[in-house]
């Protein structure tokens, strides 16, 4: 019950606030539904009445113009009724259509912006799953859980208007119909069991009977159903299928038609008790025969609207779970709770990064990735972090950026643990390249320039003539404005490795971030080429704080200080010159075994 109040009072909200011409759609339908409902019931009756008393010898000529007048009404009520529904039934479709798309772009963007965690979540992913799903055809969106309000709302009403008519004539019909009513709703619901139950059965062996048909014989079983002389099993397999499936289908048949006859019957009597009712009041002048065409057409409006209402009401039930998904999803609890302080600026000394006896394991992870780990990071300090892989070292960096909030110990930035930071600001601090950093298949100045409204053509220019990429994209057909990928433009181009690296790493120059990060994204290149990306980006970054990550010490040389991850922690700690000679030192053992590639290269050293 709380799903539906919920997802009920989010439509109606979301619908108010985003399309009030919704509401505008409803009424004209209501206006329309209602008048045709009530006109069906009673310009019969006046009709007829007039026609009686025509009959029993009153002059036709007193009584034409009301015959001809409701002649009229039933046809322009009809005619009216029709026009102005069609256009509320257009603008309520494309209501719907708009709705739909609204609802994947509210699942997109809060996608996007949830808690970087919560993307590893699997009770989060497959919460997305279930809110993309509840939302589409399960629930029929926005508009298809109206409907349902507005179905209720409509057949309410007619059901106050035809209860009235048959309360003032034939009160006894009232009992009749909803008894019936009664016994029909739990004949039927006893139908939807058999049938749930028989759903289930014929589910498994209608997969069943797919995998064998279908699955197998395909040729990538080819093989195997030849060579093991499979395909009488097969055979044997699906026919067992078919005839389990056609029991099924005939216990059914057999279960429900008790059910079935026993709805036909309550029907038959109900229509038989209660046209001899209302018989019996005409034959006997307590009603005219205008009123028994009356009572007879409320009555079966009756019983279509009580009908109507609780199809509707069940129906709400179902679509309104489904949807819940979406509204639980767009509520997800945050992974982390963030503050508002801002980043004051601190003047020339900068910010001061410091990771004090942190310790950190992932979600749902009971190793330990980093123990009681210290380091301080000044302004303007170039650090390199080293060590072999699954050492720590992205992780370092992803609690550096928020991305998962540390187990114990703190991370301050000028003195203040960085979870009491308002949430954007901090992320300005950063411009980070991931080895996994990811392009986007929009133009090449989109991907540097990502989300900025106002690009600033001068610095774009000038950090795409540093890093290199200025002079490649001259060369493609549209320059800058060249889409990258052919996901949405035949005319994409398939950046190549390097350019793709230059790309995000003009990405991060443009952010102008006082902190830049490089996680590696040169992995996949030889160590010497990594060497000048990095030696270059060093000289791009100038007074920045810079943290270089690499598994390969060739980047780590002109770097103020070297930090080598291992045993989950900070094991050693210094410039080059003090670790390269330390006695026994893992940096010192590193830098040895690699010592082949900086050999051959006299610029290095
Ligand atoms: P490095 O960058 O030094 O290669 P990482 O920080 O990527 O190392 O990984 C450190 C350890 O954390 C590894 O054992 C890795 O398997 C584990 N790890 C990394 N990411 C996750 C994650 N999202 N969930 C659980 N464990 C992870």
């Amino acid at each position: 019950m709380r799903e539906v109040k919920r997802t009920l009072a989010f439509m109606l909200r979301v619908a108010w606030r985003e399309k009030p011409a919704l509401f505008v759609s409803y009424l004209i339908l209501f206006v329309g539904d209602a008048v045709v409902a009530m006109k069906n019931v009673l310009i019969p009756k006046l009709l007829l009445d007039e026609l009686m008393l025509v009959t029993e010898g009153a002059p036709l000529s007193a009584h034409l113009r009301l015959i001809v007048l409701y002649a009229a009404l039933h046809v322009v009520i009809d005619v009216l009724v029709r026009a102005s529904n069609s256009v509320a039934e257009r603008t309520k479709g494309e209501i719907s259509q708009w709705f739909q798309q609204y609802c994947d772009m509210m699942i997109g963007e809060h996608a996007m912006k949830m808690d970087f965690e919560h993307t590893e979540d699997p009770d989060a992913l497959d919460q997305l799953n279930k809110a993309r799903e509840g939302m589409s055809w399960y629930s029929g969106g926005v508009v298809g859980i109206l409907d349902c309000v507005y179905q209720i709302v409509l057949n309410v009403a007619v059901l106050g208007g035809v209860t009235t008519l048959i309360f003032t004539r034939c009160p006894l019909l009232l009992p009749i119909q909803v008894a019936a009513l009664v016994v029909i709703s739990w004949l039927t619901a006893r139908n939807n069991e058999i049938e749930t139950r028989s759903f289930i059965g014929l589910s498994k062996s209608n997969r069943i009977f797919s995998y064998v048909l279908f699955q197998l014989a395909s040729f990538q079983y080819g093989k195997d159903i030849r060579l093991y002389d499979s395909s009488r099993m097969m055979g044997d397999r699906a026919r067992r299928q078919s005839d389990e499936m056609t029991d099924i289908w005939k216990k059914r048949g057999i279960e429900q038609i008790r059910y079935t006859w026993g709805i036909d019957l309550v029907n038959v009597l109900r229509d038989g008790v209660g046209y001899f009712y209302i018989g019996m009041l005409a034959v006997r002048r307590v009603i005219s025969v205008g009123d028994f065409t009356m009572c007879v057409m409320s009555a079966t409006q009756l019983y279509n609207s009580l009908q109507n209402i609780i199809f509707n009401v069940m129906e709400i039930k179902k679509r309104c779970n489904y949807a819940y998904q979406f509204v639980l999803f767009l509520d997800y609890p945050a992974a982390m709770q963030t503050g508002d302080r801002s980043l004051v600026d601190t003047g020339s000394e900068g910010h001061v990064i410091a990771f004090r006896d942190v310790s950190f394991r992932y979600p749902r992870s009971e190793k330990y990735v980093l123990r009681h780990l210290n380091l301080t990071i000044r302004q303007g300090e170039h650090l390199s972090i080293v060590g072999l892989n699954g050492a720590g070292k992205t992780t370092f960096i992803k609690l550096l950026c928020r991305l998962y909030e540390v187990t114990e110990g703190e991370i301050c930035i000028d003195g203040v643990n960085i979870m009491e930071y308002a949430e954007e600001e901090y992320r300005k601090l950063f411009a980070v390249v991931f080895q996994d950093f990811k392009l986007f298949a929009f133009s090449l100045r989109e991907n540097v320039a990502p989300g900025l409204e106002t690009v600033d053509e001068k610095r774009l220019e000038q950090v795409l003539t540093q890093t290199g990429l200025y002079e490649d994209a001259q060369k493609l057909a549209d320059g800058l404005d060249t889409t990258i990928y052919k996901s949405f433009d035949e005319k994409g181009v398939e950046l190549s490795g390097g350019q793709q690296q230059k790309t995000a790493i003009s990405r991060a120059l443009y952010r102008d971030a006082p902190i830049v990060i490089l996680d590696e994204p040169t992995a996949a290149l030889d160590p010497i080429a990594e060497y000048e990306i990095y030696r270059q980006f060093h000289t791009l970054v100038g007074g920045k704080t810079a943290i270089y990550i690499s598994h390969r010490l060739s980047s780590c040389r002109f770097c103020d200080h070297i930090a080598v991850f291992a045993e989950d922690t900070v094991k050693e700690y210094g410039t080059h010159d003090e670790l390269v000679v330390r006695e026994g030192g893992i940096y010192a053992e590193m830098f040895h075994a690699q010592a082949q590639y900086y050999v051959d290269q006299g610029a290095m050293n």
